[in-house]
């Protein structure tokens, strides 16, 4: 199959490409596209032969429903039962980040709903998704455009190495606004299933309830039981093994520099990239310290290019865990598959329990 790719200004999409697209979607086709929060794929979330060809180009597990997009409140409610104490607040917050659970009351093709009698439903803010799915003239199953467990596209360039030739189209309109998917709320039970760009602060303002973060939307811990079946699953790694360090990155510098390392690519805020690399080390800077937004935004970028970089391990820095450090950690501890160390000596036993270090004598000098 040959991927089209469509050049569309995320600002002011051109008619006649929307058009296009559209046509793909009602006619079964694939078409990945940008939303505010990271690039979709997306499939008329009524027919189930496209639908089913999204988890197959995904690598997708079956068990793992969609989230269906809509181009309004009307369209959403025809879909789920939306509890009416919650309407209020759902217009004024709609278009943004954030996905409900509410209960199905369509009949919706089981390769949406993974036969669950729920649904998950979004209204993206961004121009070019919401005139996609008006043209398309049916809601839009769109789950996140990576291969499933790998980071996820924040830009056209990134989903075409993915999807090249597997996919009807790709709409190039620059990076995603946010660089992380969306928050995800169980309506039925205001519980947090994952953490993204509308936070906990923003949820409470919106609706005079403050969710807890848990532990499954920190990413400390893997969901047992399928809430939010796609949280079970590890995510968003580089195929280059990624440890996490927690603690002081001057420190982390200077001892990594007394000792000899194989190669290795740190990922952090600019300020620590600068400090880490006077190891010798590549870095990947995500933006500036004090910037979460900036930070979650080059999220994906920095865990896509350590793959690139050919080095035989990454360390990532930790960062705040409120507002939006909430889904930046939740995404960090998943990339890493929670493997954190806090000194020099976890380190080396972490490389040596994953056979990327054997020198016994450096390890044994760090002791
Ligand atoms: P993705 O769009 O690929 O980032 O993933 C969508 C997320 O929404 C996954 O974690 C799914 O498990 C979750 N999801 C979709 N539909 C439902 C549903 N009906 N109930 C609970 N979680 C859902
Ligand atoms: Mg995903």
């Amino acid at each position: 199959m040959k991927t089209k790719i469509l050049k569309i200004d995320p600002i002011e999409p051109n008619k006649a490409a929307i058009g296009e697209a559209a046509d793909i979607i009602k006619g079964g086709g694939l078409v990945v596209f940008p939303t505010e929060s990271v690039y979709g794929i997306g499939a008329d979330a009524f027919n189930a032969k496209a639908c089913s060809d999204i988890f197959k180009v995904k690598g997708r597990p079956s068990d793992n429903p969609l989230i269906v997009t809509v181009a309004s409140l009307d369209q959403a409610m025809e879909i789920g039962d939306i509890p009416g104490d919650y309407l209020d607040s759902i217009k004024r917050v709609w278009p943004c980040p954030l996905t409900f659970i509410v209960k199905n009351i369509t009949d919706l093709p089981e390769e949406v709903t993974a036969g669950l009698d729920t649904v998950a439903l979004r209204m993206p803010a961004h121009p070019v998704a919401l005139e996609l799915i008006r043209e398309s003239g049916t809601p839009i199953a769109a789950p996140s455009a990576n291969l499933s467990k790998k980071p996820t596209a924040v830009n056209a360039q990134q989903a075409l190495r993915y999807f090249d030739g597997k996919v009807d189209c790709i709409i190039d309109s620059g990076p995603a606004f946010f660089g992380l998917e969306s928050t995800i709320i169980d309506l039925r039970t205001f519980q947090l299933l994952r953490p993204g760009p509308f936070t906990i602060d923003e949820l409470e303002k919106a609706f005079g309830k403050r969710p807890d973060p848990g532990d499954v939307a920190r990413g400390s811990r893997q969901a047992d039981v399928a809430i939010a079946p796609g949280t079970k699953y590890a995510h968003y790694a580089p195929d280059t093994k990624l440890f996490l360090y927690e603690g002081d990155v001057e420190d982390l510098s200077k001892s990594m520099r007394a000792i000899e390392i194989p190669q290795f690519a740190f990922i952090g805020s600019n300020e620590s990239c600068q400090v880490m690399h006077m190891t010798g080390c590549q870095t990947m800077a995500l933006g500036k310290r004090g910037r979460p937004y900036e930070i979650a935004k080059g999220l994906y970028d920095g865990l896509i290019a350590l793959d690139s970089a050919k080095v035989g391990f990454g360390i990532i820095e930790s960062f705040a865990e409120d507002g939006i450090g909430l889904a930046i950690m939740n995404r960090i501890r998943k990339a890493s598959s929670n493997n954190t160390f806090r000194g020099l000596d976890g380190l080396l036993g972490m490389l040596q329990e994953n056979g990327l270090y054997l020198d016994a004598h450096s390890v044994s000098r760090s002791e």
